[in-house]
Protein backbone atom coordinates (compact mmCIF):
# COMPACT_ATOMS: atom_id res chain seq x y z
CA UNK A 1 0.00 0.00 0.00
CA UNK A 2 2.81 2.39 1.17
CA UNK A 3 5.13 1.40 -1.51
CA UNK A 4 2.32 2.23 -4.20
CA UNK A 5 2.34 5.67 -3.50
CA UNK A 6 5.80 6.26 -3.21
CA UNK A 7 5.62 4.88 -6.62
CA UNK A 8 3.16 7.52 -7.50
CA UNK A 9 5.43 10.40 -6.03
CA UNK A 10 8.50 9.32 -7.89
CA UNK A 11 6.77 9.44 -10.87
CA UNK A 12 5.13 13.34 -10.82
CA UNK A 13 8.96 14.09 -9.92
CA UNK A 14 10.86 12.37 -12.80
CA UNK A 15 11.13 14.31 -15.90
CA UNK A 16 11.13 17.69 -14.52
CA UNK A 17 14.24 18.07 -14.75
CA UNK A 18 14.35 20.22 -17.87
CA UNK A 19 11.54 22.45 -17.07
CA UNK A 20 12.25 26.17 -16.61
CA UNK A 21 10.45 28.80 -14.31
CA UNK A 22 9.37 30.96 -16.53
CA UNK A 23 7.16 34.35 -14.53
CA UNK A 24 7.55 35.97 -18.11
CA UNK A 25 4.27 38.14 -19.50
CA UNK A 26 6.03 38.73 -22.22
CA UNK A 27 6.94 35.49 -23.60
CA UNK A 28 5.65 33.73 -26.35
CA UNK A 29 5.59 30.22 -24.88
CA UNK A 30 4.50 30.53 -20.96
CA UNK A 31 3.49 34.35 -20.81
CA UNK A 32 0.88 35.69 -23.18
CA UNK A 33 2.57 37.74 -26.02
CA UNK A 34 1.40 36.95 -29.35
CA UNK A 35 3.80 36.97 -31.97
CA UNK A 36 3.64 37.59 -35.79
CA UNK A 37 5.29 39.96 -38.85
CA UNK A 38 9.27 39.60 -39.79
CA UNK A 39 10.84 36.63 -38.49
CA UNK A 40 15.07 37.07 -38.59
CA UNK A 41 18.00 35.91 -37.05
CA UNK A 42 20.71 37.77 -35.53
CA UNK A 43 23.77 37.34 -33.30
CA UNK A 44 23.16 38.48 -29.48
CA UNK A 45 25.71 41.94 -28.82
CA UNK A 46 24.87 42.39 -25.24
CA UNK A 47 22.25 41.16 -22.85
CA UNK A 48 23.44 43.49 -20.00
CA UNK A 49 20.01 44.65 -19.73
CA UNK A 50 17.19 43.12 -17.81
CA UNK A 51 15.46 41.17 -20.17
CA UNK A 52 16.56 42.59 -23.33
CA UNK A 53 19.25 41.83 -25.49
CA UNK A 54 21.02 43.90 -28.55
CA UNK A 55 21.33 41.87 -31.70
CA UNK A 56 23.33 42.67 -34.94
CA UNK A 57 21.20 41.23 -37.99
CA UNK A 58 23.03 41.38 -41.06
CA UNK A 59 22.14 41.85 -44.23
CA UNK A 60 23.43 41.58 -48.33
CA UNK A 61 21.77 44.35 -50.79
CA UNK A 62 23.21 43.81 -54.18
CA UNK A 63 24.81 46.78 -55.67
CA UNK A 64 23.76 46.75 -59.49
CA UNK A 65 26.11 48.75 -60.88
CA UNK A 66 29.43 46.77 -60.06
CA UNK A 67 26.90 43.67 -59.88
CA UNK A 68 28.55 42.85 -56.63
CA UNK A 69 26.97 42.60 -52.53
CA UNK A 70 27.48 44.76 -49.98
CA UNK A 71 26.68 43.57 -46.76
CA UNK A 72 24.79 45.98 -44.25
CA UNK A 73 24.20 45.41 -40.52
CA UNK A 74 21.67 46.82 -38.50
CA UNK A 75 21.10 46.53 -34.13
CA UNK A 76 17.84 45.64 -33.11
CA UNK A 77 16.77 45.33 -29.52
CA UNK A 78 14.87 42.20 -28.79
CA UNK A 79 13.13 40.73 -25.27
CA UNK A 80 14.78 38.17 -23.77
CA UNK A 81 12.49 35.76 -21.64
CA UNK A 82 13.55 34.19 -18.64
CA UNK A 83 13.56 30.63 -20.24
CA UNK A 84 15.88 31.71 -23.06
CA UNK A 85 18.29 34.20 -21.37
CA UNK A 86 20.09 34.32 -24.36
CA UNK A 87 23.99 35.50 -24.08
CA UNK A 88 26.17 37.47 -25.79
CA UNK A 89 27.56 35.85 -28.81
CA UNK A 90 24.89 33.51 -29.41
CA UNK A 91 22.63 32.79 -32.99
CA UNK A 92 19.02 33.31 -31.97
CA UNK A 93 15.90 34.23 -33.91
CA UNK A 94 13.82 36.94 -33.04
CA UNK A 95 9.61 37.32 -34.08
CA UNK A 96 7.92 40.98 -34.42
CA UNK A 97 5.80 41.48 -31.49
CA UNK A 98 3.62 44.83 -30.32
CA UNK A 99 5.64 47.46 -28.63
CA UNK A 100 7.26 46.41 -25.71
CA UNK A 101 8.83 49.29 -25.17
CA UNK A 102 10.52 52.62 -27.13
CA UNK A 103 12.31 50.19 -29.28
CA UNK A 104 11.69 46.74 -28.55
CA UNK A 105 9.17 45.15 -30.80
CA UNK A 106 10.95 42.12 -31.39
CA UNK A 107 11.11 39.05 -28.85
CA UNK A 108 13.81 36.12 -29.06
CA UNK A 109 11.73 32.76 -29.54
CA UNK A 110 14.59 30.12 -29.65
CA UNK A 111 18.29 29.89 -30.29
CA UNK A 112 19.84 28.56 -33.69
CA UNK A 113 21.25 25.56 -33.70
ZN1 LIG B 1 9.10 31.36 -21.00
Amino acid sequence: MTEGKKMTGDKSSAGTQDVVQCSDVNCPIHGNLRIHGRRLAGVVASAKMRRTASLVIERTVKIAKYDRYERRRSSINAHNPECISAREGELVEIVECRPLSKTKHFVIVRRVQ
